[in-house]
């Protein structure tokens, strides 16, 4: 028999947008149902941001351990180390399990409902789930849609054998002796990089003429020179057009920039050429929801065009990155309690996790220029960094750049580049955030000896008066 449930919020989607959402909406008071068919914290707990991260990392100690057993490094020789990647990777799920926990808990604690299985809508506000102990039927006054998103297939390499995407990338037991990245955006260069650092053959294949085309070229330099040094291929402007396997031999069949083929041997291709919104297979088209493009459009409320239906992170679009899907889940959790709120942040930062790690907030120069800003730009460089030097990250072309209108000094965008700068784009969104000026973040004392000095000390540089360079 199927079980009834009206409640006044039903979230779709236990990723970072919805799950923030419906802790929130609990916290409110606001009697919640949240739908989720696989493991709570979605896309990015379970196949996306914290099991890429924990590779990398893994990734990265292997690789120094590496060097320092080939010739001794600050002084310290280690033997050979080994690398068991299954043991790796049960570590690895071991981080996702007890965060996995952890959003169970704040869910229990929030006193959301939660159930498990796939949402199927009949109408805007009515879906049926089919859960392991029956059907459930669940009707709200307000309905939050937080589908996600999938990684996109190329139908000449359909996923499945060999051809993977980042979530089988992610769970590898054996590590690929020859792996072929095709796309060379984030998430291709985050995980190429980490195999080249277990110790694979990577070889990456990218249809543009360069890397990573979500970030200028000046910051995009400095990850070139790595992935050359670290003997990784690129080929740019080169498509892949399929696989072909003798035997158990694989090739990713490659027409090269100059119309030349090229035939890629590959234990594993992994396909990250980007990620598409989930809008199939749950009901979308019996809602009466307008789309922009492939997305679900809303305004800057997260509403969607049908009275009381929302939709929030990757399935209204870019950029698809977890913080802005779980401020979005915040903000319209607050909005359904009563709250005036709208989506305006000044800046959402993103990070690429390659080495070195990439920060972007705000505009970039070309950008503000484009806008018909007239700009003032500082740059400062870790080598010139204390801290960079004492990490040995000063040698890797790093580097922090501001970006400020030339009239008023206020702070446009910030851009970096080089070793842990991930850690450094909060400041830079909150300075954003706080509309400060370029003498507001030197007027800021950081400690000595930090990577943040960079920040103030690129502020000087854009006033003229840098002290350190
Ligand atoms: P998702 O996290 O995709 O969650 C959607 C959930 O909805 C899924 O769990 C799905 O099972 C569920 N669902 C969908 N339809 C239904 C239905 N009908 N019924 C029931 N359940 C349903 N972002 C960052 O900010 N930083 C990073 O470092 C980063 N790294 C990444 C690395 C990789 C390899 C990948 C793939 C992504 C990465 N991302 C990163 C992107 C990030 O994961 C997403 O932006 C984020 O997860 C989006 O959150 P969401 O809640 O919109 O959707």
């Amino acid at each position: 028999m199927t079980e009834a449930i009206t409640t006044k919020v039903l979230v779709v989607g236990g990723g970072p947008g919805g799950y923030v959402a419906a802790i929130r909406a609990g916290q409110l008071g606001l009697e919640t149902v949240l739908v989720e068919a696989d493991r709570l914290g979605g896309t990015c707990l379970i196949r996306g941001c914290i099991p890429s991260k924990a590779l990398i990392h893994a990734a990265g100690e292997y690789d120094g351990m590496v060097k320092a057993a080939g010739a001794a490094r600050m002084g310290i020789a280690v033997g050979a180390p080994n690398l068991d990647l299954a043991q790796t990777v049960r570590w690895k799920d071991g981080i996702v399990d007890k965060l996995n926990g952890g959003v169970a808990g704040l869910l229990k604690r929030a006193k959301v409902r939660t159930i498990a299985g796939w949402a199927t809508f009949s109408d805007a506000k009515t879906c049926a789930v089919q859960t392991a102990s029956g059907p459930v039927a669940v009707t709200a006054e307000h309905v939050i849609l937080a589908n996600g998103s999938l990684a996109v297939e190329l139908p000449f390499l359909p996923f499945g054998g060999p051809v993977i995407s980042s979530t089988e990338a992610l769970a590898l037991d054996r590590l690929p002796r020859k792996l072929v990245v095709v796309g060379a955006g984030y998430i291709g260069l985050e995980l190429g990089s980490a195999f080249r650092k277990l110790g694979s053959e990577v070889t990456v294949v990218e249809a543009l003429d360069r890397i990573l085309p979500g970030f200028d070229a000046e910051l995009a330099a400095p990850v070139a020179r790595w992935l050359a040094e670290a003997g990784i291929a690129v080929h740019l402007g080169a498509r892949a057009t399929g696989l072909e396997t003798v035997g158990e031999d694989h090739a990713l069949v490659v027409e090269g920039k100059d119309g030349r083929g090229l035939k890629l041997p590959a234990d594993n291709v992994l396909v990250t050429v980007g990620r598409r919104p989930n809008t199939a297979d749950w009901g979308l088209e019996t809602m009466a929801i307008d789309m922009a493009g492939p997305f679900v459009k809303v305004d800057e409320r997260c509403a969607t065009s049908m009275k009381n239906v929302w939709a929030i992170g990757d399935l209204v679009g870019e950029p698809m990155l977890e913080h802005k899907a779980a401020a979005q889940g915040e903000m319209v959790a607050e909005i359904i309690a009563g709250a005036r709120r709208r989506f305006d942040p000044v800046a959402i930062a993103a990070v690429c996790f390659t080495h070195p790690e990439i920060v972007v907030a705000g505009l970039a120069p070309d950008e503000a220029k484009a806008a018909g800003l007239d700009i003032l730009t500082g740059v400062f460089p870790y080598s010139a960094n204390g801290r960079a030097r004492s990490m040995e990250a000063a040698e890797d072309g790093g580097f922090v750049r501001v970006v400020a209108r030339a009239d008023d000094h206020r702070l446009l965008g910030v851009q970096a580049v080089g070793a842990h700068v991930s850690e450094l784009s909060g400041e830079f969104a909150l300075a954003l955030e706080m509309g400060a000026r370029l003498e507001d973040i030197a007027g800021t004392i950081h400690v000595h000896p930090t990577l943040g000095e960079a920040f103030p000390e690129a502020a000087l540089r854009a006033l003229g008066h840098a002290i350190h360079i």
